[in-house]
């Protein structure tokens, strides 16, 4: 049976300026309606702001990373006060507390030197900037945590990464929920049963590697089998699902059923599919005829699937694939 998520909730973590609390450098906030209005309503936050918890105070001097991408410093840009070490320890608390919050993903602002997760600028020693940085919060927490999905608001502007974000916590809230519920060999395989077209629908050949973890767990302890395999299902969503590879699944599993149906049935879901493929609907407009004819023939192997039954709040989350 499909993992039951209408009593889960979901939680994620946020750079607490998102939320549109006054806590940047400026004194100002950086509030995003789309975290507030839209996704607030189905998640519950975990606000955090690094640099205020570190004990920086609020309006503070603006700083910055300088030196080594790989070990950077937090610098102050006129005084040059070296706020590193204030940082690392307020990170190493916070991430031991976080721990107990079962997050399902976190939402950065993006550039900041504490919680960008990527392209963040970084100065040489000659105060030349590139932009290979990382902010320090963010970098301890992904490799804390490296299978909860991270995104920054910013990114989240293009609607395709957005809905791959959404996708992704999702699934690791089902991930969660089955690692709690305790790991056998055969509950895993029925775990990656019901998810294979959704992982098809991002890198089929990694869904293949998949299905050979699943066929020699036999091989494999529980515990390492699960490890295993939650890094490659989360590697594998990570992977942006295209119109072609959705088309290439939704052809599939017509192929599996299309017997049973009659000429104008078969004609109305494969002038869905096809109104899919020429962007004329959504992905959920041949899903859900799929669906109806899965129902209606009670086609057991496609009853349970996920790719076919997502949450109703990922539906109501997700406009654009
Ligand atoms: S970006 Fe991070 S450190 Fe800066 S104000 Fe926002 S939450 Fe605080």
């Amino acid at each position: 049976m499909p993992i039951e998520m209408t009593t889960l909730a979901l939680r994620l973590g946020i750079s607490r300026c998102l939320l549109g609390e006054e806590v940047r450098y400026d004194g100002r906030h950086n509030l995003d309606n789309f975290l507030t209005k839209v996704l607030g309503r189905y998640v519950e936050w975990i606000p955090v702001c690094p640099e205020v918890e570190a004990g920086l105070g609020t309006p503070r001097e603006a700083m910055r990373l300088v030196g080594n991408p790989q070990n950077p410093r937090l610098i102050t840009i006129d005084s040059k006060i070296d706020h590193t070490r204030a940082l690392e320890t307020m990170t190493t608390n916070r991430i031991e507390e976080l721990k107990n919050f079962d997050l399902s993903g976190y939402v950065f602002k993006k550039n900041s030197p504490s919680c960008g997760i990527e392209r963040v600028r970084i100065y040489n020693e000659h105060g030349v900037p590139s932009r290979k940085g990382v902010g320090l919060f963010a970098r301890a927490f992904i490799e804390q945590f490296p299978l909860i999905p991270v995104e920054e608001e910013g990114r989240l502007c293009d609607l395709t990464l957005r809905d791959n974000f959404i996708e992704r916590v999702f699934s690791y809230r089902r991930w969660q929920a089955f690692v709690q519920s305790g790991v056998t060999k055969q509950a895993l395989a029925q775990f990656h049963m019901i998810h294979k077209y959704l992982l098809m629908a991002h890198h089929p050949q990694q869904c293949k590697v998949l299905d050979r973890l699943i066929g020699k767990a036999h091989q494999h302890r529980p515990k390492e089998l699960a490890h295993r395999y939650g890094e490659l299902f989360m590697k594998t969503l990570a992977v942006k699902a295209t119109v072609r590879k959705h088309l290439t699944v939704l052809q599939y599993i017509f192929g599996q059923f299309k017997e049973r149906l009659g000429a104008r049935e078969k004609a109305a879901l494969l002038g869905g599919i096809g109104d899919y493929h020429r962007g004329l609907t959504p992905l959920i407009a041949p899903l859900t005829l799929i669906k109806h004819y899965v129902q209606v023939f009670d086609i057991t192997p496609l009853r349970d699937q996920v790719y076919l039954n997502p949450h109703p709040n990922e539906i109501m989350l997700r406009f654009h694939v």
